[in-house]
């Protein structure tokens, strides 16, 4: 039983267990399937869980079952409780901890198999040199990715500043402490056949990672920290799948693989979008939240109210509500989404511009507007909605800035210069509800708020579509 327990039973989960993430990973790439993707790597998880305890029992069931229903239960509160805006630092939180747990299952292997025995020989002897090497990485990785998501959850948070914190010579100082980690790691990998010397040199491997993830991100601004966040997560992964090697765990390797490469991935789509290079947003202590751009430089600013606005709204065939942060902050979806449905009774044409970076999550506008039932249909994906703008009567920018500033194609000079960016200008009208002149994520002047073709609507999203659905409805009403 014992022989086809581990020779058919366990490889033949394992195997069904990664084919099904695989597939649920495919199933996300898409709004339509993404629930049924999310259910079906929910369900390998637990397929890989209930293997991995039936293959292991190394460790006493009552641990196993006291650890699932800790961390479940502050799982489930945590996402339960977490509001939408801070969903990005949740999701550092959790990078955090899969990074960690890859590091500490990586130090357990080096107590329990040099230390607790007292192992006579190198980790490269007991282990395997492959398997003393990626249990090198994987506290490396692990350690880095561990310190490194808890300094991007407190500067999201804002718990701490969000502005780069440059030291001199920070990036002398990195590779010095990479140096004297790779040297621990080669020590006790290869060379120390004493078991006290290979746990010091591990637990100094461990600390000194630990202080190079802080190090990675502090220089980092709080706006940027969404791609450092997709970058952890490929991160995390990555030390998944080194554990994997060192258990000879192959569902840990193939799903630790999957989310290193599609974490990379994402962070590559968010780099692109932005016009950035990873190393730019890595190196270059870009990415302060809130710039230099104010009030002072611009013009002749079209300010309108809500009324006026509404009236605007009445006459139109052809609508394209364009969300981006600020709709997340004020919460406005479900008032966006009544707006939509009264001026669709009515007749009108609308549609929803999705640009890849509106928000401060990748598909941050979609989870929003899916969580107030807004038809999928009418998200339309920005390169198939930029020739329809010159067609379209008006165009209801809703707490966003930098997706809609035509800077970016205009001004060689801008900092986001190159970034495709919706070009809501084309349109016959443009309506932009925020509280303010203040600049977005990028920090810069946006002209559209001087177009001819532009009427600003000053005030919290949620409060000026509550007034302008109020006011559409006494225009119906009177009509
Ligand atoms: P922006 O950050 O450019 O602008 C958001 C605007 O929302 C602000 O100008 C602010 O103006 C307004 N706002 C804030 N709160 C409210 C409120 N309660 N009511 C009304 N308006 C409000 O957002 P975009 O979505 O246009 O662009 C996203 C930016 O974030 C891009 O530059 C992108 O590169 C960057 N980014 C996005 C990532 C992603 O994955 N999505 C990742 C990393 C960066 P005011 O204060 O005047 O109200």
């Amino acid at each position: 039983m014992n022989d086809a327990l581990n020779n058919i039973i366990v490889p033949v989960l394992y195997l069904l267990s990664a084919v099904l993430f695989i597939f649920g990973l495919k199933g996300l790439t898409r709004v339509r399937s993404a629930r049924r993707g999310n259910a079906l790597a929910a369900l390998a998880m637990l397929i890989a869980i209930v293997t991995t305890l039936l293959d292991l029992g190394m460790v006493d069931y009552q641990w196993i079952i006291a650890g699932l229903i800790v961390g479940g239960l502050i799982g489930a509160i945590a996402a339960i409780k977490v509001e939408m805006t801070a969903m990005p630092e949740m999701v550092a939180l959790f990078n955090g901890f899969g990074g960690g747990a890859s590091a500490l299952v990586a130090l357990s292997i080096v107590w329990k198999e040099l230390v607790e025995p007292a192992y006579a020989g190198s980790a490269a002897d007991a282990l395997g040199g492959a398997s003393a090497i990626t249990a090198f990485l994987s506290i490396l990785i692990g350690s880095i990715t561990l310190s490194g998501s808890f300094v991007a959850f407190l500067k999201l948070s804002g718990k701490i500043g969000g502005q780069p914190t440059l030291l001199p010579a920070r990036h002398v100082i990195n590779s010095l402490l990479f140096l004297v980690c790779a040297t621990a790691g080669i020590y006790i990998g290869f060379f120390s056949t004493e078991p006290s010397s290979m746990i010091t040199g591990a637990l100094v491997a461990t600390i000194i990672s630990l202080i190079l993830g802080v190090l990675m991100v502090i220089p980092i601004g709080g706006a940027d920290m969404p791609v450092i966040i997709s970058f952890l997560n490929s991160l995390s992964g990555l030390a998944a799948a080194m554990t994997g090697f060192v258990l000879s765990n192959n569902v840990l390797i193939i799903s630790g693989a999957l989310v290193g490469a599609s974490g990379l991935i994402l962070t590559q789509i968010m780099c692109v979008a932005m016009n950035r290079t990873l190393g730019n947003v890595l190196f270059s202590g870009f990415g302060q939240e809130g710039g230099s751009a104010d009030a002072g430089e611009y013009g002749t600013v079209r300010s309108y109210s809500p009324e006026e606005a509404a009236m605007v709204l009445e006459t139109v065939e052809s609508l394209v509500i364009v969300p981006g942060y600020g709709l997340a902050v004020a919460q406005a979806q479900h008032t966006v989404k009544e707006l939509a449905d009264l001026l669709q009774k009515r007749g009108v044409k609308v549609s929803y511009a999705i640009h890849p970076v509106a928000g401060r999550m990748p598909g941050h506008m979609n989870v929003l507007l899916a969580e107030a039932d807004v038809p999928y249909e009418q998200l339309i994906e920005m390169d198939t909605i930029n020739p329809e703008f010159k067609t379209t009567d008006a165009v209801l920018v809703v707490g966003a800035n930098d997706v809609v500033n035509p800077a970016a194609e205009k001004d060689p000079s801008s900092p986001i210069a190159g970034m495709p960016v919706l070009q809501v200008w084309e349109a016959q009208t443009v309506m932009m509800i925020k509280r303010s002149l203040s600049p977005g994520f990028a920090g810069i002047k946006n002209e559209l708020f001087e177009y001819d073709n532009n009427m600003m609507v000053f005030g919290d999203a949620k409060k000026v579509l509550q007034e302008i659905v109020s006011e559409v409805k006494s225009l119906i009403a009177a009509a």
